[in-house]
């Protein structure tokens, strides 16, 4: 079993994130965001002082917001107008692993930063993709104009999904170029091409860099790696496989090509 630095996957900051996952057991809902619209921060805090409860970990995760955007905002004491001076800017960023803390509501274990911007004071936080939703933080379109609640929404996922994806190509090339560094007869700028211009491999070139990996000893995860099967040829090419040889690339499939291997597999029984 390769270690997970191996495997590729980062461990970085794994352990200090269980002992902040074990102190913390708030949750953040949109229940609590309804109940708290319109709390204004400073009296929040004041009450939370005035009934001896001043710990940030046991205040609610819109009083935090409330504590760390108004400091921030022209209006200094209702949360949900000084929200509406804040944009989505539309930048983000992949720390490659879980170890940040959302700048708005204290949420640990954010993997995925989106960068929020005060319209007015310049300001800007570094928060998850869920805040910007929860908190009906507006995106801009590529114009500069305010996009609405709905619009806003599907950026955002648009671009965490842009950053998942990413993530997954890069890991796929460092274990390709892992690869490349011990077997010479492996022509990797040929896959890379593939990948980048498809994000995907045929099935053939994925039994080969999985073969090769596994020879090698290299640790992947095998849902980094896709496969496409949309073109005649490529569905011969899982068709001619012996079946070992779909076993092996079968960790990599999505639901719909999990049931295509799965006829092909009926069918070969019947013959
Ligand atoms: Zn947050």
């Amino acid at each position: 079993m390769p270690s997970p630095e191996r495997m590729g996957f980062r461990t970085r900051g794994r352990s200090a994130l269980n002992q902040v996952r074990s102190s913390r057991s708030w949750i953040c809902s949109d229940d609590g965001l309804r109940r708290n619209a319109g709390v204004s921060g400073p009296s929040a805090r004041a009450r939370a002082e005035a009934s001896g409860v001043t710990s940030r970990a046991t205040m609610s995760w819109a009083e935090r917001a409330a504590a760390n955007l108004l400091p921030l905002s022209k209006v200094k004491s209702d949360l949900a107008r000084a929200l509406h001076e804040w944009r989505y800017t539309g930048s983000f960023n992949d720390l490659e692993a879980p170890v940040e803390t959302c700048q708005l509501c204290d949420h640990p274990d954010i993997r995925y930063q989106f960068e929020i911007r005060n319209l007015i004071t310049g300001a800007s936080l570094l928060i998850g993709s869920e805040c910007i939703n929860r908190f009906g933080i507006s995106a801009t379109d590529d114009e500069g104009n305010t996009l609405d609640r709905e619009d806003s929404r599907k950026k955002v996922s648009h671009d965490r999904r842009h950053l998942v994806e990413e993530g997954r190509k890069r890991r796929v090339i460092s274990a390709l170029v892992a690869l490349a560094h011990v077997d010479k007869e492996f022509n990797i700028l040929s896959f890379i091409e593939y990948l980048q211009d498809r994000g995907a491999f045929t099935p053939k070139q994925l039994s080969t860099i999985l073969w090769r990996l596994s020879k090698h000893g290299i640790g992947y995860n095998p849902r980094d790696f896709k496969i496409t099967i949309k073109r005649n040829r490529e569905k011969a090419q899982l068709e001619d496989m012996e079946n070992w040889e779909r076993r092996r690339l079968e960790a990599c499939l999505s639901d719909s090509q999990r049931k295509f291997l799965a006829g092909l597999d009926a069918n070969r029984g019947d013959n």
